[in-house]
């Protein structure tokens, strides 16, 4: 049983063909954004399944991880930690390389932001390949931390990118192609 909530999600994100390069269908939560019932729903749900999980970081990928992660973690009373791109960061860090479809990235934890005994939650828009989640779980778990759940807007599901996470648990609001 899919909550009544998600369709009207669903419904005001913009699909993009051919964005940035031919191929891709972006969704492009951007639309998302300019529907205030949309995004609080958005953010509703994740906080009631987040609330009362014992959760202490919520690690956000840039960019648009930024922009559903904080209030996730203000709601559940959960510290924010922004997973960067390199060169961002002013303070000590650890990187994560991952293979992206031409080349590589990397993503970037301030070190001194995680605690060992930190429980996380990693939240991003989307997930396809699942490289960038992973990143992201590796830097959180080098830290010391208990990667508890990844959570995602939409999933490609056609990407496979569930089962690049080692196992852990993927939480997303819809599927997409
Ligand atoms: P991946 O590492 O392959 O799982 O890619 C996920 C990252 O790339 C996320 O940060 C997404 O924002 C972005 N991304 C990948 N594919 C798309 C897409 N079709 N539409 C929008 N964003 C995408």
């Amino acid at each position: 049983e899919q909550d009544p909530r998600i369709q009207g999600i669903a419904a005001s994100i913009r699909v993009v063909p051919d964005f940035p390069k031919k191929g891709i269908m972006f969704q492009d939560i951007t639309t998302l954004l300019l529907d205030p019932k949309a995004f609080k729903n958005t953010v509703d749900l994740f906080v009631e399944r987040y609330s009362g999980k014992n959760i202490s970081v919520v690690a956000g990928i840039e960019a648009r991880g930024f922009i559903f992660g904080p209030p996730i973690a203000l709601a559940i009373g959960a510290k924010f930690v922004p997973l960067r791109k390199p060169r961002k960061l002013p303070g000590e860090v650890i990187s994560e390389k991952y293979v992206l479809e031409y080349g590589t990235d990397c993503l970037e934890m301030h070190v001194g932001a995680i605690q060992p005994c930190d429980r996380a939650l990693v939240v991003d828009d989307l997930v396809a390949t699942g490289g960038t989640l992973r990143a992201a779980m590796n830097l959180l778990e080098r830290a010391g931390a208990e990667v508890v759940e990844c959570a995602c807007v939409i999933e490609l599901p056609e990407l496979k990118g569930r089962e690049r996470l080692n196992g852990k648990p993927l939480y997303v609001l819809m599927e997409s192609r």
